[in-house]
This record gives structure tokens, sequence and C-alpha cells, in this order.
């Protein structure tokens, strides 16, 4: 009788464990999953080389300064400091596309 209440002492405490174990790596894997879905801040999504015009057509920032956003029209790759200019732009596209600025 003794020996029986030892033996599934045993087995609950080997099962508790188990359970723990698997609780702690599941935890560990989506604590890795959400580090790797956050934007690294020192990746550079859009480089000036990536785009065909020199300034944002919307407010006239150099591309060098920073692209947030691109667009393609007309076989061109249009680099914006955000995404509202891009927006802006994309209001009266055709007027805006032949005020842009390329690079020389
Ligand atoms: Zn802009």
């Amino acid at each position: 009788m003794k020996i029986k209440l030892i033996i599934a002492s045993i087995l609950f405490s080997v099962i508790l464990f188990a359970c723990n174990h698997i609780r702690k790596h599941f935890t560990d894997v989506s604590a890795d999953t959400i580090k790797m879905a956050e934007p690294s801040k020192d990746s550079v999504k859009f480089t000036a080389a990536m785009v065909d015009n020199a300034k944002d057509a919307t407010c006239g920032m150099p591309v060098t300064a920073g692209i947030e956003d691109t667009l393609h029209y007309n076989n061109k790759v249009i680099g914006f400091c955000s995404k509202e200019c891009k927006d802006d732009f994309l209001k009266d596209a055709a007027k805006n596309f032949a005020a842009v600025e390329w690079k020389k």
C-alpha cells in the first residue's frame, strides 16, 4: 500500500514537472516570436539609391534625408519622406508626376 502511494506521488511530480517544462518552453518561443516581429530600429527600408526622384515630390525634402514610402508610377520609383506625402501625391498623381524633380 505504501509503495503504491510513493509511485503515485512520483508519477504526479513527474507530470507536474513536465507540464511546467512545456509551459516554460512555450513562453520562451512566444517571446522570441514577438522579438522577431518587431522591426529593427537600425534597419533602413529604402535608400535614396532605390528611387528615381531627387526630392520628395510633395514636400520638397531631398530623398537623401530619408525615405519612408515609395510609389511605382509610369515606370519610375518615387520616394517619399512619409506616407502622408505619398497620399498627397496620389490625390493628383498625373499633375504631381509632371512636377517631380528627377535625379540627374
Ligand atoms: Zn515629404
